[in-house]
């Protein structure tokens, strides 16, 4: 199993990430697959590596310590490897800015 494979997605409604303000309206099941979000559910910012939930409505909240408390130690495993990632791209585009 490989977490990073192709980024097809999931269309969701549009959202912004409260952190950054990407506005975010796909996802993909870093497990599994295909994602299919519901409220209550966890993801991540693409932009800035945020752990966000989705909230009624399919909205975006940042993550509380109680939400990560429900993730099986695969998913807080592999969770944590994607934000690495993302916030390993973020470092590579910024210096490529400059
Ligand atoms: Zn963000």
């Amino acid at each position: 199993m490989t977490p990073f494979r192709s980024f097809k997605g999931t269309k969701t409604p549009s959202a912004a990430c409260p952190r950054c303000q990407k506005l975010l309206d796909r996802v993909d099941a870093l497990i599994g697959g295909p994602a299919t979000p519901k409220p209550g559910d966890v993801t991540l910012c693409i932009g800035c590596g945020t752990i966000l939930v989705f909230t009624p409505g399919l909205g975006l909240r940042i993550a509380r310590p109680d939400d990560m408390e429900e993730l099986s130690p695969e998913q807080t495993e592999v969770l944590a490897m994607a934000r690495q990632f993302v916030k390993q791209a973020r470092i590579i585009r910024q210096a490529e800015q400059n």
